[in-house]
């Protein structure tokens, strides 16, 4: 039987600051990511997801514990994964994410603010989401909970973290001002990539 185990960081606890403290990382990852894992594990034995990839289970389980427990494995390992220390992220996107993002915003600025707007916007926990469609299309999505963008038909590309637990250690109520300091630690050189893929 398929077991989930807590994927590794790709840098140390504390390397993301002052954007995101240790002790953030540390309940984040070591903690509420942790106990996802540990639900799934338990929910899967026996059941007709036990054999599925992580992705295809969010596809089909319909709302409730698999659903909730996958989606938020799959939503924070593609966010940790996403980000490199201040000063080593590639600070903006460059080929044809780059070119993508210029025809339909105009600007990088322009996509980082109306991004920025929806995950202030979206109401209680969730994500906000760059998505591309099979055109190749990006797309910004608010996802309530655990969803995720493949519930969509859509390829996740970049996303922020709207649960309290993402920030509140660091920045209490200001999801905002969380929110406009992660560009500093997005290495745009994944998106990329993922866009490429
Ligand atoms: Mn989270």
């Amino acid at each position: 039987m398929k077991k989930y185990e807590l994927m590794a960081l790709p840098y140390a606890p504390e390397a993301l600051e002052p954007v995101i403290s240790k002790e953030t990382i540390g309940f984040h990852h070591g903690k509420h990511l942790q106990a996802y894992v540990d639900n799934l594990n338990k929910l899967l034995p026996d059941s007709e997801y036990e054999n599925m990839a992580l992705e295809e289970i969010v596809r089909k389980a319909p709302a409730g514990a698999v659903f909730n427990n996958a989606g938020q494995i799959l939503n924070h390992e593609l966010y940790f994964l996403q980000f490199k220390p201040v000063g080593e992220a590639a600070q903006g996107p460059e080929g044809a994410l780059a070119a993508q993002i210029e025809k339909q915003w105009g600007s990088v600025e322009a996509f980082k603010a109306e991004f920025e707007a929806k995950g202030v916007g979206l109401f209680g926990s969730g994500w906000v989401w760059l998505s591309a469609d099979a055109d190749r299309n990006l797309v910004i999505t608010q996802e309530q909970g655990a969803s995720n963008p493949v519930t969509k038909g859509l390829k996740p590309l970049l996303t922020f973290d709207v649960w309290e637990h993402a920030y509140y250690l660091d920045y209490q109520n200001r999801r905002a001002v969380h929110l406009a300091a992660l560009w500093q630690v997005v290495d745009w050189s994944v998106i990329a990539s993922r866009y490429d893929a």
